[in-house]
């Protein structure tokens, strides 16, 4: 559906991410009859992905009134994500639920949503990365999930992206502040089934030890995610992990 990929060298335990425009598929077929026969778990997986595909772009954005009317787009599509998601919690055969959350999920990757957001924020996606490197039975949309909070936690701490978390918020949400976008986004998650904290994704204790593992791995990239614009991405990666 878009014009990137991920490749994994085990012996650093890193993922990697690759990006061209020669990438983009001519053709691509999404059947959202395939999808029914999925486990729970593994939908709500694409759900948080598609999710997060958005929110990365609209959190690009420092400004949000200068690019209104893809923020308005974007907007529309998580609303979409989450009305197709929980209806398809109560009935896995809803078509129409089914082939709504498949469009959204291809206008969230199709770079649709990242018209005007400066390329959008892949910063949740590298922090997420290092999970399924020392554990590759992590999933990519549930290690999403556990990230994004901490990220935006850490980021709301310092005074920054208030503006656009407080906007995600209120209109998705109907909360307020980074503090009401992470209740929500975790609320969710919650009635979805799906981890909210690192001890729950791994399944054990994930020590301090662990966390500073994680952060090793994320390192290794020379850039670390633009979100900061170069406010020591380093120190909110670290302080993300500690949160999660
Ligand atoms: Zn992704």
């Amino acid at each position: 559906m878009n014009h990137a990929g991920v490749i994994q060298d085990d012996s650093q335990k890193k993922k990697f991410s690759v990006y061209s425009i020669h990438c983009f598929p001519k053709v691509s077929i999404v059947d959202p009859k395939l999808q029914s026969f999925l486990p729970w778990y593994q939908q709500v997986n694409g759900f948080v992905d598609a999710f997060m595909h958005v929110c990365e772009s609209l959190t690009r954005i420092e400004d949000i009134d200068e690019v209104e009317t893809t923020y308005a787009i974007n907007i529309s599509l998580l609303q979409s994500i989450i009305k197709a998601g929980n209806k398809l919690q109560v009935n896995t055969n809803d078509h129409v639920a089914r082939a709504n959350f498949v469009w959204a999920a291809s206008c969230a990757l199709n770079q649709l949503s990242g018209i005007a957001m400066r390329g959008g924020c892949a910063a949740v996606h590298y922090l997420e990365y290092p999970m399924a490197g020392i554990d590759p039975k992590i999933s990519h949309g549930a290690g999403l999930g556990v990230a994004f909070p901490a990220f935006v936690r850490a980021n709301g701490e310092r005074g920054l992206r208030l503006k656009t978390y407080n906007r995600i918020a209120k209109e998705v949400f109907g909360r307020e502040g980074w503090q009401g976008l992470v209740e929500g986004f975790q609320t969710l998650l919650k009635k979805w089934g799906h981890p909210t904290t690192l001890n729950e994704l791994f399944g054990r204790n994930m020590d301090e030890k662990d966390r500073a593992q994680l952060l090793e791995i994320f390192k290794l990239r020379p850039r670390c995610g633009y979100y900061a614009d170069g406010r020591l991405p380093e120190e909110i990666a670290k302080d993300a992990y500690t949160y999660m």
